[in-house]
């Protein structure tokens, strides 16, 4: 059989997870192995500074189904998705996190799903178990928001846990931006889609590798990616402030013609001044995300640089290439 042959390709991101990645690999390894059908697991090690890779090597030498991609630094969790659906050849991708928050086992709804001719099959989290109050709560409040000014319509409390089919998966390939937000991408490609609910586990082992940095640049990325509506407030804050200080232009110019009171005013033009130039600053700051990421775009830069590639079919052949041609030489 060729690689290319396979299935069902599962990606999974990989960011110092050396305390996880045995075990998911031998849920995700039953899950796949009772499905019955060939299928390719792709580890995508995201620039980890712990034992990672050396651990997912093993792995890919053990077990032929076994692949990964080694960035040459951190990339982020995004990319890393993106890299795995690049190298993939399944005629289904499923992406899931390493931490087993999405149970590998509903891997087997989702192929249902996809059996039944969905294209696009997410995991909705019904539930989040062991996770901060804050977290549950901004995610909540995010995902909300986010609806609420796109225009695309992106499914609510919904992660990067799902099947594509191959045509999502080569559609999404068309869709060059640098700053994914990608569950959104594949929203606004638009294909059959449907929902199967889970709960979201515990993670099975250490830390979350999203601090409060990285959730803020995520949420920076879908919402710029999907709504100019931020710029357009900016616009409406300006107009309504220039409509208020009209009114109190008027009014002061009335007070100096009709009293004789020179009004001592500092506090008041103090107050005004702060807020004027909070106003600008935001509005300055709201511009420069969006200029920020044109830039971005216009540097053209690849999306992400691999190190080194094991367990893929070209790697393979050179090595049986290889052998041959050393029997040859004996
Ligand atoms: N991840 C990654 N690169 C990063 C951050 C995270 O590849 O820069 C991976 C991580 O290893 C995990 C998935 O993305 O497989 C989700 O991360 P995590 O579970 O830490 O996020 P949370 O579930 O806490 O939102
Ligand atoms: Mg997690």
């Amino acid at each position: 059989m060729k690689i290319s042959d396979v299935t069902y390709s599962v990606i999974v991101p990989l960011y110092n997870e050396e305390l996880v990645i045995r075990e998911t690999y031998k849920r995700l390894k039953n899950v796949m192995e009772s499905i019955g059908e060939p299928y390719e697991i792709i580890f995508v090690n995201d620039g980890s500074t712990d034992n990672t890779k050396t651990i997912v090597t093993d792995i890919c030498r053990s077990d032929s189904n076994v692949r990964l991609i080694d960035f040459s630094r951190n990339f982020g969790h995004q990319l890393a998705i993106t890299a795995g659906m690049d190298n993939s050849c399944g005629q289904a991708i499923i992406v899931i996190d390493a931490d087993l928050q999405d149970p590998p086992e509903v891997i087997q709804d989702m192929i249902r799903k996809w059996k039944e001719g969905y294209e696009v099959v997410y995991g909705k989290r019904l539930k989040r178990k062991g996770e901060t109050v804050f977290k549950k709560v901004t995610a909540k409040l995010f995902y909300r928001f986010l609806n609420s000014i796109t225009d695309v319509d992106i499914p609510l409390d919904v992660g990067d846990f799902r099947l594509i089919d191959r045509k999502v998966c080569d559609a999404l390939k068309l869709l060059p931006e640098r700053n994914r937000y990608v569950r959104g991408l594949i929203s606004w490609l638009g294909f059959k889609q449907t929902g199967v609910g889970f709960v979201r586990e515990e993670r099975f082992a250490g830390e979350t590798k999203y601090p409060l940095k990285k959730m803020i640049k995520f949420a920076m990325d879908a919402i710029t990616s999907f709504s100019h509506r931020p710029l357009k407030i900016a616009t409406y804050v300006g107009i309504i402030i220039s409509l208020l200080s009209f009114i109190y232009l008027v009014i002061v110019i009335i007070q100096k013609l009709t009293t004789n009171t020179t009004v001592p005013g500092w506090a008041s033009l103090t107050v005004i001044n702060l807020f004027f130039n909070g106003v600008i600053l935001i509005t300055l700051g709201i511009i420069g995300e969006y200029i920020g990421r044109i830039y971005d775009e216009t540097k053209g830069r690849p999306l992400y640089i691999i190190r080194e590639k094991i367990g893929f079919e070209d790697e393979l052949q050179n090595k049986a290439d290889n052998e041959r041609q050393n029997k040859k030489d004996d």
